[in-house]
């Protein structure tokens, strides 16, 4: 028998499961379906427990530093298992929390993989999706939606001819599930996740190159945030290689490790760890979820929607990894939020990619919102800049962390804020602010005007903002 519903979701990551609870919130009678875990790739092998393994490598560094803050510590040691456990608890908790606001908003679940089989005289609109289950025994569950959001996320991508074995040779799904940590890395791939992994395991005293085939590690950020990301990084002790490129070809690996060649300026270079770690970017799950059977246009490999989400079939929309863009969570949830308003002939606000805060949790972290100076100057603006150090901010000396800085880009003429950068102590966590001034279609001298508690770090926001017309007052 075939089931009907208003919405049925493909998939459960930030980006599906949030679309329901939102949808049910609406009235709306709602599916997800969910071949794996609920909470996705963020959950289960993404955002949440790479940020407990980060938190564990912060805290190893400040029992380090103790005796700085006047705590004297005889002996500690680093147990890996207790941190690795420890990241499975917090999982484990959040994941019961969704498993709870499914419950909660009624929505019901299928535990299988959907498919859009496209449109039949029983379902006019978003056409069948039907539900397979690994079980044979099981058959398929057949669901007649009015309209269906396609959150089917994204997965490692690797080098062409490189396996991933996830023993030594590893995705970031594998790194996160090390047992122990290695006493050698090659990082391929400076971006994001990159340079997380590269951080925290140089806070945990593993040798770590990174091979970057760009000119410079974290490419999509502020110039002057990327070279300050490389300084910080290789005070911890990490090797940076740019414009070099990893083959797959005479890679060799064996019981101690893996070696595999890079080329620089023409020239080739063998590179030996105990590990291999390839992070080069995510790859849309688009395969077996019967694209072919719509209307549906993928450019570049992910799905093209308008700034609502919805794709060429106007009862279909897609959201998160799926369609590309910034590929974070915060992302995911607030396209899988716009589609589901906008089906409800609600009115939503377009999704802006530079309303969108950008981060990275490494140590220091770095944070953005809006454009980089460069793409500012590209678009055509006249620019002007004001950036603050936290070495003059008091709370930063007080935690014993001074490094980075927060960077402002405004239009010279108006004043309004085009992008502002941050990398130092808590900025993720402070780029909010900035993302409300994006929001809030704030000039530069409104953030100035605003007042930061002392001692606070947000200050250096304040005093960023006031650099940019040469009246910061600690600068
Ligand atoms: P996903 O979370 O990937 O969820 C998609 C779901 O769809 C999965 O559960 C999958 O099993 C399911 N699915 C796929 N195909 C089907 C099908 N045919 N039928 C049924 N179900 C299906 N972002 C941040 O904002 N902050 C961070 O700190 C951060 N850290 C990260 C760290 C790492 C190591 C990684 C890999 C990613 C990180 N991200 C972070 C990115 C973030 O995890 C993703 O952007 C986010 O999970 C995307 O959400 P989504 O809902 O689009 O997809």
């Amino acid at each position: 028998m075939a089931l009907e519903y208003d919405l049925v979701i493909l998939g459960a990551g930030t980006g599906g499961y949030v679309a329901a609870v939102r949808a049910s919130q609406l009235g709306m009678n709602v599916a997800v379906i969910e071949k794996g875990k609920l909470g996705g790739t963020c959950l289960h092998h993404g955002c949440i427990p790479s940020k407990s393994l980060l938190r564990s490598a912060e805290v190893y560094q400040t029992v380090k530093s103790a005796s700085g803050f006047g705590v004297d510590i005889d002996s500690f040691q680093l147990n890996y298992q207790q941190v690795q456990a420890r990241k499975e608890q917090i999982v484990e908790q959040l994941y019961s929390g969704v498993q709870h606001l499914m419950k909660k908003g009624g929505i019901d679940v299928y535990y299988g993989r959907g498919r859009i089989l496209g449109p039949s005289i029983f379902s006019p609109s978003a056409g069948t999706i039907s539900v397979e289950y690994d079980d044979d025994t099981k058959e398929n569950d057949m669901l007649l939606p009015t309209n269906v959001l396609i959150a089917t996320g994204s997965r490692p991508k690797t080098l062409k001819g490189l396996e991933l074995d996830e023993t030594t040779i590893l995705s970031s799904d594998g790194a996160l599930e090390m047992a122990d940590l290695p006493a050698s890395i090659t990082i391929v791939g400076g971006g994001v996740i990159g340079v997380e992994w590269a951080s925290m395991l140089a806070d945990f005293e593993v040798d770590v190159t990174v091979v970057e085939y760009a000119e410079r590690i974290l490419p999509g950020e502020d110039d002057e945030i990327a070279a300050e990301m490389r300084r910080a990084l290789k005070k911890k002790g990490v090797r940076i290689v740019t414009s070099a490129s990893v083959s797959a070809e005479n890679t060799e690996t064996s019981e101690d490790g893996v070696t595999v060649t890079y080329e620089k300026q023409g020239e080739p270079h063998r590179i030996s760890s105990e590990k291999l770690l390839i992070s080069v970017g995510r790859r849309a799950n688009l395969t077996d979820i019967g694209l072919e059977n719509t209307d549906i246009k993928t450019a570049d490999g992910v799905i093209a929607v308008n700034e609502f989400g919805q794709t060429k079939e106007a009862h279909i929309y897609a959201a998160g990894d799926a369609v590309g863009g910034l590929q974070l969570a915060h992302a995911a949830s607030h396209e899988g939020i716009t589609a589901v308003e906008h089906m409800a002939g609600l009115n939503p606000r377009p999704v802006k990619e530079e309303m969108i805060a950008k981060c990275v949790y490494s140590s220091p972290e770095a944070a953005s919102v809006g454009l980089t100076e460069k793409a500012a100057v590209n678009a055509g603006y006249q620019v002007k800049t004001g950036t603050f150090s936290f070495k003059a901010i008091g709370k930063a000396l007080v935690l014993g962390d001074t490094s980075g800085f927060v960077k402002f880009v405004s239009d010279e003429e108006t004043s309004d804020l085009l992008g502002v950068h941050m990398i130092g102590p808590h900025v993720t966590d402070m780029i909010s602010e900035a993302a409300l001034a994006k929001v809030l279609d704030a000039a530069d001298w409104e953030v100035a005007e605003t007042v930061h508690p002392h001692p606070s770090l947000s200050e250096a926001i304040g005093e960023a903002a006031l650099a940019v017309d040469g009246k910061a007052v600690h600068g």
